[in-house]
């Protein structure tokens, strides 16, 4: 892991307790002001549709903050996050979703970060079309 995304603690602590549900996926969005940091974190609250397996973010509402809200404060949306119950890691489908995601977008590679509910772990991922990279996030 060479990359290092730097999140504050408090902001860190947000995402963890936000998202962490033992009984169905939770997601949000991820904001930075500047490359390299997260700065930001909106709760997707109404998702289009959530269980205790998946999670599908209602894009329309998160568009709605991402070019309102966030872009008149210079935050530019840099990734997605939810969380799985038990695992700590990307799935495929997570991956094709972030990879269709980037091609309507015409985005090379886009964050996504993944928090295990039951560890409180988080993991964040760079996604392209070739490579799924894991990148090392430091809190403080
Ligand atoms: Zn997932």
């Amino acid at each position: 892991m060479t990359k290092g995304v730097l999140i504050k603690k408090t902001l860190f602590d947000t995402i963890i307790s936000e998202l962490s549900c033992l009984d169905y996926e939770k997601g949000g969005i991820l904001g930075q002001k500047v490359r390299g940091q997260i700065d930001e974190f909106f709760l997707d609250a109404l998702p289009k549709s959530a269980s205790i397996s998946s999670y599908t973010p209602d894009i329309d509402v998160l568009e709605k903050t991402i070019n309102s809200v966030w872009k008149h404060r210079g935050i530019t949306f840099c990734g997605f996050v939810h969380s799985h119950i038990n695992t700590s890691y990307a799935s495929q489908a997570d991956i094709d979703f972030i990879r269709r995601f980037c091609k309507v977008n015409c985005l090379d590679e886009f964050m996504l970060g993944i928090v295990n509910s039951k560890s409180g772990t988080f993991h964040l991922y760079s996604i392209s079309n070739q490579l799924v990279k894991e990148l090392s996030v430091l809190s403080e």
